[in-house]
């Protein structure tokens, strides 16, 4: 299937040596090491136009930098996806409370931290844990970091249960 607008593989996927051109893992704006998503993930939440720019058989990167605008980006073509071509706010790149932090279940990040403010803790993690072990996630396809967000929901509680020494 040839795709309008996709850019064929960048230098024609080979070095000047000939040698096949190492594969980007690098953020192309921020130059922080991305993690590997798989395809599902970009299926599921790029917008339609967005979409259309995706290559066949290429493998895509995420950028978990908070401050960088770049989404994900391709490791041989050079195809880059921007908060902008997501249908969803990634949680790692937004500080609006209302975003979320669970895509399966829909937990916000301020639900946690209402419930932590309110109780001194979260059950959110227990729930999730339990509904995954249950194989109810699709992590892969709801989460734009393409991985289950349990790590991200910890920091949040982390983040809103108040120190020893604030109390
Ligand atoms: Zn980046």
């Amino acid at each position: 299937m040839v795709l309008e607008g996709f850019a064929p593989y960048a230098g024609g996927g080979m070095m000047s040596d000939g040698s096949p051109t190492p594969p980007v893992i690098a953020c192309p704006e921020c130059r922080a090491t991305g993690r590997k998503v798989g395809l599902v993930a970009l299926d599921a939440l790029l917008t339609e136009e967005a979409h259309s720019r995706l290559g066949d058989g290429e493998c895509y990167r995420f950028c978990k930098t908070g401050s960088c605008d770049v989404a994900y980006f391709g490791e041989r073509a050079a195809v880059i996806f921007h908060l902008t071509d997501l249908r969803v706010p990634v949680f790692q790149k937004s500080s609006e409370p209302s975003r979320l932090v669970c895509y399966c279940f829909e937990y916000k990040v301020s639900d946690i931290e209402d419930e932590v403010r309110r109780t001194g803790g979260s059950t959110v993690p227990a729930v999730i844990g339990q509904k995954c072990k249950a194989g109810l996630d699709r992590c892969e396809e709801m989460n734009p970091q393409g991985s289950c967000c349990l790590g991200n929901i910890r920091q949040v509680v982390q983040q809103a249960t108040p120190k020893k020494a604030d109390v």
